[in-house]
């Protein structure tokens, strides 16, 4: 029978195993050096904060592998010998395969900052991240400031855990605007104001220069690299982005870029591997994405896919529509299609409308070709939207006044989330010299294809 061998236990690695099973009888093994069991890995913050324990992250069962025949190994691939399909392992033997599906993730990123591996440093990643944290800023105020490097997701995710439990956080941020390389102006400056509202320290335009150890080896300040300010703290947080996490598998003759290089099949340039998930990437990106996607969702498509293919139906990945959402401390952001900073990746013909509620932090941003008036996407903070309308609009590739009319049918819940349509329409309408009305939500529009 055909051994398969998963190395990563995570969304990407478990989506391939589950749907490999379902379509076959061949051997599974999954191997992963971080946990037991798949957990969610976007769940890690709540369990810091206390909202859920730690075995609430598990989707499943621990007896749900062995029912369903999925042999799980708990240990370290240290290298792949790809001529006699084996792997090497850190602590055990070694473990051959037929086929072989890298599903490896991401490792957040060092810069070589000087005092980066001091005691009381960590990036948040992993469980065992998420145990060091529990250790650097326990439960009993005893770290009287935590400094976090880079300001995107995992960066805000960390400062809010922290706030949680009263720590001081001082947040670096190398731009001159929050995250403003992914969102526009507006809505970057409304998060700057937000989080300096939460009473974390923003230092916008701010470097690190250096992690300062104390006698003992572990971190007691950092010194800001353009005024080498010395600022104390217990821990710091590196969080400037991740990088695909296959450093194992240089010299294996596997074709690697930033990521394991693969082609739309999934497929690496050695037969029978393939790569999915965060450490894997296309060799020509697929329209506006990037050709590494260190998504949840994606990681599941991809899992999903690769099994169609290893159980004979060969299938490329097709992820259609962008879409994403987040949280900002308590906003909620999505985004549908493509809505571009000023940058390299916005197109001249991108034209924005941005909304901005008077009083609270809601806003959206909608993108749209200037000329053809073509909806190219949308930005929203506040406001929770449905995916399958935008979805169908970028489809259908709808003009924006059509978007703005039927606006009221895209909105989740209004029970929830206040409507703010008519205000963002005549807004629009006195921008763009337009008179469009916006029509009352339809319930039969909304589950109709027409
Ligand atoms: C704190 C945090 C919050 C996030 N929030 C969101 C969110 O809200 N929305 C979203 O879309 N995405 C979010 N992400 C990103 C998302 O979690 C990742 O895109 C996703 O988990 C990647 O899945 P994966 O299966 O590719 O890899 P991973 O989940 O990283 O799993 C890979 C596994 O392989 C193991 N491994 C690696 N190398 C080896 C080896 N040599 N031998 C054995 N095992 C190995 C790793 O230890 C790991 O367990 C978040 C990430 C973090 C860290």
């Amino acid at each position: 029978m055909e051994h398969i061998v998963i190395i990563g236990n995570g969304i990407a690695g478990i989506t391939a195993a589950r749907h490999i099973r379902k379509k076959s009888d061949k051997n599974i093994t999954v191997i992963s050096a971080e946990t037991d069991y798949f957990f969610s890995r976007t769940a890690l913050m709540y369990v810091f904060m206390g909202h859920m324990k730690f075995e609430h992250t598990q989707p499943y069962e621990n007896w749900f592998w062995k029912k369903n025949q999925i042999d799980l190994v708990k240990g370290y691939v240290t290298k792949v010998d790809h001529q006699n399909k084996e792997l090497h392992l850190k602590d055990s033997q070694p473990i051959k395969y037929d086929t072989l599906i890298i599903a490896t993730g991401s490792k957040p990123n060092k810069f070589g900052w000087p005092g980066q591996d001091l005691e009381g440093v960590q990036g948040l990643y992993s469980k065992q991240d998420l145990d060091a944290l529990e250790a650097n800023a326990p439960n009993n105020k005893v770290c009287r400031r935590a400094v976090i490097v880079g300001g995107g997701l995992i960066g805000i995710e960390m400062a809010e855990m922290l706030r949680s439990r009263k720590v001081p956080v001082t947040f670096l941020v190398r731009e001159n605007s929050f995250w403003n390389a992914v969102l526009p102006t507006g809505e970057s400056q409304m998060l700057n104001e937000h989080i300096l509202e939460h009473h974390i320290d923003l230092r916008l335009n701010t470097n690190l220069g250096e992690i300062l150890a104390d006698e003992n080896g572990r971190v007691r300040a950092v010194a800001i690299k353009e005024t080498g300010e010395e600022i104390p703290c217990d821990m710091v947080g590196l969080t400037a982005g991740v990088s695909p996490n296959i450093n194992f598998l240089k010299d294996s003759g596997i074709e690697l870029a930033r990521g394991v290089k693969v082609n739309r099949y999934l497929e690496t340039n050695i037969p029978d591997i393939y790569a999915i998930g965060d450490c894997s990437e296309q060799h020509e990106p697929i329209g506006n994405r990037r050709p590494i996607e260190a998504v949840w969702y994606t990681g599941r498509m991809m899992g999903e896919t690769v099994a169609q293919t290893i159980c004979g139906n060969k299938t490329g990945y097709k992820p259609g529509h962008w879409f994403n959402s987040a949280k900002f401390l308590d906003i909620e952001y999505q985004t549908y299609g493509w809505v571009f900073a000023k940058g390299p990746a916005r197109k001249d013909f991108e034209q924005h409308f941005h909304w901005r509620h008077p009083k609270e932090k809601i806003c959206i941003t909608m993108a749209f070709h200037k000329e053809t008036k073509q909806f190219l996407g949308i930005n929203t903070f506040g406001i929770r939207m449905r995916h399958e309308i935008f979805d169908r609009w970028l489809t259908e590739e709808r003009d924006v006044n059509h978007v703005m009319e039927y606006l009221k049918d895209a909105n989740f819940d209004p029970e929830l989330y206040a409507q703010y349509e008519s205000e963002i329409v005549s807004k629009y309408n006195s921008e763009f010299g337009t008179s469009i009305n916006p029509q009352k939500k339809s319930w039969k529009r909304i589950f109709s294809n027409a």
